[in-house]
């Protein structure tokens, strides 16, 4: 099936090009980026800002950057526009036709659009049914940490319900996009600030985690307190963790619960981990470095896991904010639609 990925320049629009080459499924069939870069071959609007350690794909290389305003063809499209343009420019695809699968902000928290993590809310993929786009639609994915945080937190929820916990993040540098934070900002140093993050991050786990009913989704009513930092990692959004539990459950249970976690297993979902939790007991891990790339880089993995004296328990997760965190976790919505026969 042919497919559009729209920001194609940039840090999430490489991401897509790099993991759909060679998708058993989707192939990029157009790109479509700022006037800036359209109307040039993909190779030459890149102008060296290619970051990834795989070649830019042969066939992506050639195709012609078309314009924001631009008609385009494929059924399914994949965004990573800035946040700036992605509302208006997708809701026009949307309208158009086209199936659009987002990475920006703009629509997650709309009442109607579904913000999905397949092996967490698939059900809330009906919300689609109740778009007034035509044949088109929007469907959401988590922000970068949301992700990594509502992961590590499904299996325990559902199991033993979250009431509430605190997060603190550890985030890469590329969750900022190109040229994102200046070098002599964040080289030796670490911002304890990342504009929106944190609000994001309380609303779209109550959303994601919620239920689908008449009305549309019922908040969680989990209390979240974030405090997002920015550190010079260059991919992989690490968190510390505690939360405070309705049950009383022991380490042994929620070690199941993490471990036995794997609700896709089932459906044959190409870009879908085997093990979507990857549990590591050495007393320093999960590192960024060694553990951001585990399952191709759409695994979270969860160590030190421990009693927390102030809350019940507490851990911490990595995953990788350009992959598990956007490209991937977009494609594997797509997949997910396609399976159900929805696109
Ligand atoms: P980025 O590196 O700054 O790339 C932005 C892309 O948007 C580029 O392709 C750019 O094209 C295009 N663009 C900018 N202005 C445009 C316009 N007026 N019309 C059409 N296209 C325009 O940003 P990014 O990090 O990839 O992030 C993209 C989106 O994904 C953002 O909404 C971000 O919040 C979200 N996101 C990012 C991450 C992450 O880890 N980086 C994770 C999750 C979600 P040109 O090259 O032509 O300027």
């Amino acid at each position: 099936m042919p497919v559009a990925v729209l920001g194609a320049t940039g840090t999430v629009g490489q991401r897509f090009i790099q993991l759909l080459e060679d998708h058993p499924w989707f192939y990029v069939a157009e790109v479509m980026a700022s006037d800036q870069s359209a109307g040039k071959r993909y190779l030459e609007a890149l102008n060296g800002r290619w970051k990834l350690t795989t070649r830019v794909p042969d066939a992506v290389a050639k195709l012609r950057v078309k314009a924001p305003g631009e008609r385009l063809k494929s059924p399914v499209l994949f965004s990573s526009l800035d946040a700036s343009v992605a509302g208006e420019l997708e809701e026009r695809h949307a309208r158009a036709g086209h199936l659009v699968f987002s990475n920006s902000r703009n629509h997650r928290m709309d009442p109607l659009v579904p913000l999905v993590i397949p092996e967490v809310n698939r059900d809330h993929i009906d919300l689609l049914g109740r778009q007034k786009f035509g044949g088109g639609g929007i469907l959401t994915n988590p922000n970068c940490s949301t992700i990594v945080l509502v992961l590590a937190l499904a299996p325990i929820h559902r199991e033993f319900g979250v009431e509430s916990l605190i997060v603190t993040t550890f985030q890469a540098t590329s969750g900022a996009g190109y040229p994102g934070v200046p070098s002599l900002d964040i080289l030796g140093n670490v911002i304890p600030y990342i504009s929106g993050e944190e609000p994001k991050m309380e609303a779209e786990t109550n959303k994601i985690l919620g239920r689908l009913g008449a009305k549309g989704i019922e908040s969680a009513g989990i209390s979240v307190s974030p405090s997002c930092h920015r550190v010079p990692v260059l991919d992989g959004h690490l968190m510390a963790v505690s939360l405070k539990l309705k049950t009383r459950v022991t380490e042994k249970r929620l070690l199941a619960a993490l471990r036995e976690f794997r609700p896709l297993q089932r459906l044959i979902l190409p870009s879908a981990p085997k093990d979507p939790i990857q549990i590591r007991e050495e007393n320093d891990r999960p590192q960024p470095r060694l553990d951001v790339d585990r399952a191709s880089g759409m695994g979270v993995t969860v160590g030190r896991l421990r009693a927390c004296p102030v809350l019940d328990w507490k851990f911490d997760a990595l995953g990788h904010n350009t992959i598990r965190g956007a490209a991937g976790a977009s494609i594997l919505n797509a997949e997910l639609l396609a399976h159900a026969g929805r696109i």
